[in-house]
């Protein structure tokens, strides 16, 4: 590793603390931060405020660090995640999963996905979820970032008092609860936990199905296909997941009927390839006799519903006295999905957007939530903050698109999420985004429509990957 960094002691709260702190740039106005969460985005946000100069604790619940990449076979008490009191299970990922990114396009920017021949590693292009593990533990060992994360501590509340400082209460096994001042707090605690159930136009009123015989669960409660050994299965949802689970089920079970909105009419019907799947609209009715109807007219007797129907966010510890609330899952007032305005800098938000290559998009944001801090880089004024969201949101209403969608950088024209990691990298003065990574996602886009059962095997832009290796040559490690 070519960054250098050092120990220095210092007292905190009474006690000794060390932290290690990265002479890579000088040391301007450096911040206590607490960071909510070990995923990619706490590691990168922990990477980037260190290096930056600030003292770091990276709070995380889990037993481990990596986030969403931690597999479990567990699933939840309640399949479909409505009880508010049941057990929680953090990550959504299933058993096959391999990434629906190339790993060019997925790491970090200064530290590539790369491949590793060494035994217990998947060195294919879209590797299995266990490999994305792996770099992300090797991403925190080489810029020594384990050090800074309290395991098994989670914060049960992040709040501001008096004189601008953030309280943040965390409990973990050996201690209940203890309450430590930060200066600022950077929540980084993921977006793919809390399963969503939509009762919107489009899909069926989520309430009308309790009288629904059969079986049901969220996806995020989706592991293996065994359950559905010979069953009829109606699956509802369009993106990725729903694709893949649909394939993995579809392997053991009699039928696999997929309700989706917005299908072309001439796709509607048996799915090329399979003898036993089926794309339908959405779902119009269910009945007592186990009876799905669908708005296409069809109807099928079915014996598990599965709901890949997405999350919502969700901070249940964040207290902010209404200043930021999550409103039919707009994350809001944020000033470019990081900052409210009215608590900026202190209170910033890692990983909002989706439909975007998340990695290289979080170490933007954290650079330039790093470089805020330290003062290093500035802020507008908080009326300006207001105004740029205000016309942010009326954009978005004038293009039709709805208020869920806020964080959505799939929808409008295909360079949203590239214009926002060129203004983050703008913003804290480091190049913008290499151009390959843009084509790559584009191709990968467009081969995943092209091959949706085979894009992870085959595709055609080699041309590309030779950029990007081209591109990796300069990073040691
Ligand atoms: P997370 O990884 O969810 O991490 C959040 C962390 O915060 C967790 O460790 C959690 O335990 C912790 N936490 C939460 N609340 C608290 C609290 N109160 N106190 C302490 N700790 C807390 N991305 C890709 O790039 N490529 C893919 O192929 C891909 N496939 C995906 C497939 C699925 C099924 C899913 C769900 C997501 C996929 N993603 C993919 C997106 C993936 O979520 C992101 O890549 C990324 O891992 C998100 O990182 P994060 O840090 O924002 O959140």
């Amino acid at each position: 590793m070519n960054e250098h960094v050092h120990t220095v002691s210092i007292q905190f709260d009474s006690k000794p603390m060390k932290f290690i702190m990265s002479t890579a740039t000088p040391l301007l106005t450096p911040r206590h931060v607490a960071v909510i969460g070990a995923g990619a985005g706490g590691l990168v946000a922990a990477r980037e405020l260190r290096r930056e100069g600030h003292q770091v604790v990276v709070f995380e619940r889990g037993e481990e660090l990596g986030g969403s990449w931690v597999y479990t076979s567990e699933v939840e008490s309640d399949p479909l995640g409505l009880d508010p009191n049941r057990k929680l299970i953090h990550s959504s990922l299933y058993n096959s999963l391999r990434t629906n990114l190339p790993r060019e396009s997925m790491g970090f920017r200064d530290y590539p996905f790369r491949r590793k021949e060494e035994k217990g590693r998947d060195s294919r292009r879209f590797p299995s979820h266990g490999e994305v593990l792996m770099y992300l533990k090797d991403f925190a060992a080489d810029f020594e970032i384990s050090d800074l994360v309290r395991l098994k501590t989670e914060v049960v509340f992040a709040g501001v008092g008096e004189g601008g400082k953030w309280t943040v209460r965390s409990r973990s096994v050996e201690r209940e609860c203890v309450d430590e001042i930060y200066d600022a707090v950077v929540v980084c605690n993921g977006h793919y936990f809390q399963p969503r159930l939509p009762n919107i136009p489009g899909y069926f009123h989520f309430s009308c199905i309790n009288a629904w015989p059969g079986k049901q669960m969220h996806s995020h409660n989706y592991r293996t296909p065994e359950p559905f050994q010979d069953q009829v299965v109606v699956l509802i949802g369009g993106a990725a997941s729903a694709v893949d689970i649909s394939r993995d089920v579809a392997t053991v079970a009699k039928e696999v009927h997929i309700a989706a909105r917005s299908v072309e009419e001439d796709k509607l019907g048996k799915l090329p390839g399979h003898d036993n799947m089926w794309l339908h609209s959405m779902i119009d009715s269910v009945h007592e006799d186990g009876a799905v109807v669908f708005k296409d007219g069809n109807a099928v007797i079915a014996d598990f519903i599965v709901h890949c129907t997405g999350y919502k966010y969700d901070f249940p510890f964040l207290e902010t006295n209404s200043v930021v609330t999550v409103d039919d899952n707009r994350v809001g007032p944020l000033y470019k999905h990081v900052f409210p305005p009215a608590l900026a800098p202190w209170l910033s938000f890692v990983g909002l957007p989706w439909k975007v290559a998340p990695f290289p998009l979080f170490e933007l944001q954290s650079k330039w939530i790093a470089g805020v801090l330290s003062n290093r880089i500035a802020l507008p004024s908080e009326e300006e903050m207001t105004k740029d969201i205000e016309a942010f949101y009326l954009s978005l209403e004038e293009s039709g698109i709805p208020k869920r969608h806020t964080h959505n950088m799939g929808t409008g024209t295909a360079d949203v999420q590239w214009d926002y990691n060129n203004w983050l990298a703008d913003q804290c003065g480091v190049p913008a985004m290499e151009e390959w990574r843009r084509q790559m996602y584009m191709a990968t886009s467009k081969n995943r429509l092209l091959r949706p059962e085979t894009y992870r095997d085959e595709w055609d832009d080699d041309d590309i990957v030779q950029l990007a290796e081209h591109e990796f040559a300069k990073y040691q490690i």
